[in-house]
């Protein structure tokens, strides 16, 4: 059943214009059957009218059905060359990340401004929307304001569960475990596609980031980010 996300208030749900945009282009039918996410909330509706599109609330669904991780995984993704950061935003969201910090370091190739990387944000929205109704995610990841690597360095200070993927780690193997298994978040990020410096490293060390491998072989920058969110997800589940 094709789920969309909206706000559900007093009974009636409204849906935001990208939504409706993408409602459009799938031609839903009349008393058609379809999910609505508000905040974690499923709704199992009907469609009540075309044009304008109005749907009906039929139930709240069970929460238990939820095919959202049990912990947080938070990334922090560099601006990557081409379509690749808009790739890594699409496919982190299949692979249930809740927060992505997007970070310009020393060896990123796509250099913006903030204000030019917010000329995007509603696109980047958009795409972690539509990945999010695809792979029937409760939430749609947020998306925080580019960065510094030095800014965050310093973030979630007291969470255990913080990963480095480096390239020279690659050989020497040191496997992600996970540390604290009752703590919620886990925070993961990967380089861009010239590296880390090794000031960046040390600087994430004191920290408390753990270096982690993800194998032998050096992969392309958005390959590493797949396979770090797949392992930490195999792990999480
Ligand atoms: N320019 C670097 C080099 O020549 O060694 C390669 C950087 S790689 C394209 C981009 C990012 O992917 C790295 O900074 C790291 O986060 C991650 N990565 C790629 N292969 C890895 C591996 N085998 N182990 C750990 N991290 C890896």
């Amino acid at each position: 059943m094709r789920r969309f996300f909206g706000k559900v208030d007093n009974q009636i749900v409204k849906f935001s214009k990208a939504s409706l945009d993408h409602i459009k282009v799938l031609r839903l039918n009349y008393l058609e059957q379809i999910e609505v996410c508000d905040d974690g909330n499923v709704y199992l509706c009907e469609v009540s009218n075309l044009k304008p599109f109005e749907v009906r609330i039929i139930e709240k669904k069970d929460s238990s059905l939820s095919r959202e991780l049990t912990k947080n995984i938070i990334l922090f993704c560099p601006l990557l060359k081409r379509d690749n950061f808009e790739l890594v935003l699409q496919k982190a969201t299949e692979l249930g990340v809740k927060e992505i910090y997007p970070y310009i370091s020393s060896r990123v190739i796509k250099r913006v401004t903030k204000e030019e990387f917010n000329l995007k944000i509603d696109r980047y929205n958009s795409i972690l929307l539509n990945a999010s109704e695809q792979s029937n995610r409760d939430f749609v990841p947020k998306l925080h304001e580019l960065n510094s690597l030095e800014n965050l360095a310093k973030l979630y200070p007291n969470c255990q569960n913080k990963y480095i993927a480096y390239e020279q780690e690659a050989i020497l193997g040191n496997k992600i475990t996970i540390i604290d298994s009752n703590e919620n978040d886990y925070v993961v990020l990967f380089g861009p596609e010239g590296g880390f410096s090794l000031q960046e490293v040390e600087m994430f060390k004191t920290y408390n980031f753990k270096l982690v491998s993800l194998g032998k072989r050096i992969l392309r920058a958005e390959t590493a980010c797949f396979y770090l969110l797949s392992v930490l997800a195999y792990l999480i589940e």
